[in-house]
């Protein structure tokens, strides 16, 4: 995989349609997998209760919230499915708990040891990355960390 695609300037009209399984680079992805501990930051499930994850953006790209780690947090996809569009601080009333308060605590998180982490499996555990992907419960060998 080439490292030289170009990507679009932050101010770039051609930014909002730059979608697609691609829009954030692989070990970015499993970085801020790792950072949130595997598990969707809003209910909880893991790999391990069957469920895929995904990233949600805290504000939407829609209503001009950015790809950096800062608004972008580990979700399950029938969470993702769930929030929709609902913003962020209606989506957190509605799970009530401490969810509100965790999210700042998990975006806060610096990302460089996780990307570290996250280029050491991405060459050595390549498989890991396709697994991420699906629903699967025989994704292992990898903890947290928390
Ligand atoms: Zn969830």
């Amino acid at each position: 995989m080439s490292m030289k695609r170009p990507r679009p300037a932050r101010s770039s009209p051609r930014r909002a349609a730059w979608q697609g399984a691609h829009w954030v680079r692989a070990s970015t992805r499993l970085a801020i997998y790792l950072r949130d501990g595997l598990a969707c930051l809003w209910c909880g499930r893991a790999l391990e209760d069957g469920v895929a994850l995904s990233l949600d953006h805290l504000v939407a790209v829609a209503e001009g919230g950015s790809h950096a780690p800062a608004n972008l947090v580990t979700c399950c996809q029938p969470c993702n499915l769930t929030r929709g569009a609902t913003s962020r601080d209606e989506w957190c009333r509605r799970l009530g708990g401490d969810v509100a308060e965790r999210v700042p605590v998990h975006i806060a998180r610096d990302l460089a040891p996780y990307r570290v982490r996250a280029l050491q499996i991405q060459r050595e555990r390549p498989e890991w990355l396709l697994a991420l992907r699906r629903r699967s419960s025989t994704v292992g060998g990898i903890r947290a960390g928390r």
